[in-house]
């Protein structure tokens, strides 16, 4: 728990996470070609700053919305129940749709998001994802684009937070829990 006195180490670096978008930016850009309008969707909150740096890498003309789904809360471990707390401002019907993820861990989040914008209709939508952790992995679903597989540790920074700390880390870690 959060008063538990806990320690980061670091385990991808700034560095490493811009050029891995930097890549995937040009895979991306690649898939939409051509779009009129791609409408990005992040995943709040976790994802905030891997769309931040996302769409300032693709020379594509791009609108921005956002979903809110129920999260852990102040624990570290998954619910299968998914609630759309936020839903997006905008229409998709018709539209090419990049949903953008933190980390897709069991993955019943993608799996619910994907499934309710689906019935919307969109032309084409795809998905890119930070973080995967395969070994968690419960429901059929596998992001488009993952920035980096991890093992089954419990990670923050670069958006990610532990009890909504260190979501300024501008690098991703993971959680040691120490004595005290
Ligand atoms: P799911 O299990 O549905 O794939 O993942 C749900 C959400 O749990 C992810 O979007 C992410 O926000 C959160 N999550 C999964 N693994 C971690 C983790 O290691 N650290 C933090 N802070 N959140 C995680
Ligand atoms: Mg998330």
């Amino acid at each position: 728990m959060p008063d538990r006195p806990y320690v980061i180490d670091k385990l991808i670096s700034a560095k490493s996470i811009a050029a891995r978008i930097e890549a995937l930016s040009h895979e991306i850009e690649a898939e939409f070609a051509g779009t009129k309008k791609l409408t990005v969707v992040g995943l709040l909150r976790g994802s905030f700053v891997f769309i931040a740096d996302l769409v300032r890498e693709l020379d594509l003309p791009v609108e921005v919305d956002f979903v809110e789904t129920s999260s852990y809360g102040n624990s570290t471990e998954s619910s299968r129940e998914v609630r759309i707390l936020k839903d997006l401002r905008g229409d998709i019907e018709g539209r090419d749709v990049l949903v953008v993820e933190d980390i897709v861990d069991t993955g019943h989040t993608l799996f619910h998001v994907l499934n309710l914008l689906n019935s919307r209709r969109p032309h084409k939508l795809r998905t890119i994802a930070l973080l995967d952790k395969p070994s968690r992995r419960e429901a059929d679903i596998r992001a488009d684009w993952t920035g980096f597989e991890i093992p089954d540790e419990f990670v923050v920074g670069y958006g990610i937070d532990f009890a909504q700390r260190n979501r300024n880390l501008p690098y991703i870690g993971k959680v040691r829990f120490t004595e005290g």
